[in-house]
């Protein structure tokens, strides 16, 4: 868990958790994390959705990358997001055009659009995208291996397909789900399409998950404190807040 967290500040990375090393799924911490090496050898990106904090390294990574790839690192994102890359950060103005570069022919990224609700293979992987509530084009995964899978919430206010798809995996060790305001900030949370400990114990009533963990990100750095009390208050069995540098093997 390179990053966890729905701001940055010392001791706080944004979104970004590393896959085997060679899957990243959203890119808050990049390249704060890893050596130019291990930046090096991740082969796919995995975007949730278009929102700063979980896109910011894509162009860091892609100037750092050059000449140092054979092929393509191949950003997977869902056909708005993958439009807002291409318009808002490479488009000559805030960022060059990576996906040209060094040359048309043979470019350091290349951005992959994903229709939301599709399922993708990415290496050995297979990635069930599942639409999710949020203000822009949003996604949750259901991430396997064929032996185990976990699900990932992206970032979302209460959601019904995501966990119908939870719901249907037999293999699901695990659940990444966010939430991000304490229950004072409601309204907000609302408003921006984000969980309270309050709609997340909601969400969390929807899933069949006997045995099954579930692990917290996304948390706003300025509101962590009121966040840890009111989950606390809740006393929801078998939850737990994620830290960054969290390892796990499903
Ligand atoms: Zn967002
Ligand atoms: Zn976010």
């Amino acid at each position: 868990m390179l990053g966890c967290s729905g701001g940055e500040l010392p001791g706080h990375r944004t979104t970004c958790f590393l896959v085997d090393g060679r899957l990243a799924v959203d890119a808050g911490a990049l390249t704060a994390s890893l050596s130019l090496g291990q930046l090096a050898r991740v082969d796919d990106v995995l975007l949730t959705h278009s929102h700063f904090d979980h896109v910011k390294d894509v162009p860091l990574v892609a100037d750092l990358l050059m000449g140092r790839r054979r092929r393509p690192l191949v950003v997977h994102a869902s056909t708005e997001c993958a439009a807002t890359l291409r318009e808002s950060i490479f488009n000559g103005r805030l960022w060059p055009d990576f996906t040209r570069l060094p040359t048309r022919r043979d470019p350091v990224i290349e951005i992959r659009p994903f229709t939301p609700g599709r399922t993708i293979a990415i290496g050995r992987y297979t990635v069930r995208t599942v639409p999710v509530e949020h203000p822009v084009e949003s996604v949750g995964f259901l991430l396997s291996d064929g032996r185990a899978a976990i699900g990932i919430s992206g970032d979302t206010g209460p959601t019904r397909a995501f966990w119908r798809r939870v719901n249907a995996e037999e293999r699901l060790r695990a659940l990444l789900v966010e939430m991000s305001f304490p229950d004072a900030l409601q309204g907000l949370a609302d408003l921006s399409g984000h969980l309270t400990p309050r709609t997340l114990a909601g969400e969390l009533a929807k899933v069949n998950r006997e045995g099954v963990p579930v692990y917290l990100y996304h948390l706003k750095p300025a509101y962590e404190a009121a966040l840890r009390r009111d989950l606390r208050k809740l006393a929801l069995d078998g939850v737990r807040i994620l830290e960054m540098g969290d390892a796990f093997r499903f």
